[in-house]
């Protein structure tokens, strides 16, 4: 079970020198309606990165806790960063662990608006010859979220309250289940074109879908999903050998 930050460095040579796959928990800190933590898509992404990173290939690094939340300032307890700076903090915690000699590395993402930054991350990363990718869990089980008849578009709706069940039910509040509200759209749209932006306008409760559709069993199926995807996807990232820039420049 390696995780970085519980090693020693004679530890992490060992750790470092063995690892194929490193992995980078992304999350955010912002409101999840009245029934879910501040914390939520942290708590997911950390779970799924840390499940994977059982198995002795694969590292887990120390994650970044806070994403790019600007859409939910106006509730209480929400942080924020900057896209640039989400983009520069992944980009040095990535190139630091990359003069340790390790290569290959997956952003475990846990929330939509971290996307655009960690997206350019990746690509820069790539560009120095260090092999990155974003792994948005909701995109990776995008079937089995189709399966159960759930939307993948989510804040801490059903899907995001089921994941949470699994992983700690203690965290759910079930006092403000009863305040959650029922609205099934992100955003206000005028002929296409988003025109509201802040949870606030389009939510009053702060949550989209409804969370009393949310159960343990569907969390855990859904959990174990993400758990194999990304595994399946260390280990080919693991077997990439060759260079994947290489063939990038026309002659
Ligand atoms: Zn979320």
């Amino acid at each position: 079970m390696p995780e970085l930050a519980k090693l020693t460095w004679p530890q992490a040579r060992q750790a470092i020198q063995t690892c194929d796959v490193a992995l980078l928990p992304v999350g955010s800190v912002e409101q999840h309606g009245p029934h879910l933590p501040l914390g939520t898509d942290w708590f997911i992404a950390h779970h799924i990165a840390a499940q994977v990173a059982r198995a002795p290939r694969w590292l887990l690094l120390p994650g970044v806790v806070v994403g790019v939340s600007h859409e939910h300032l106006q509730f209480w307890g929400t942080l924020t960063v900057s896209a640039d700076e989400l983009r520069a903090l992944v980009l040095a915690a990535v190139r630091s662990a990359a003069t340790h000699g390790m290569r290959r590395f997956v952003l475990v993402n846990g929330h939509g608006s971290n996307g655009a930054a960690l997206d350019e991350a990746a690509r820069l990363l790539r560009a120095d010859g260090i092999a990155a990718y974003v792994f948005n869990w909701w995109q990776a089980i995008a079937d089995t979220l189709s399966a159960l008849s759930l939307q993948p578009v989510d804040h801490a709706g059903p899907v995001e309250t089921s994941l949470i069940l699994a992983i700690d039910p203690g965290l759910v509040h079930g006092d403000g289940l009863r305040d959650a509200g029922q609205g099934t759209e992100w955003g206000t749209f005028v002929e296409g074109v988003q025109v509201e932006f802040d949870a606030i306008r389009f939510t009053e409760a702060g949550n989209v879908g409804d969370p009393r559709l949310a159960d343990a069993a569907k969390g855990h199926v859904l959990m174990a999903e993400a758990v194999a995807k990304l595994t399946q996807f260390c280990i080919w990232l693991a077997d990439q050998r060759d260079d994947p820039l290489a063939a990038a420049h026309k002659p």
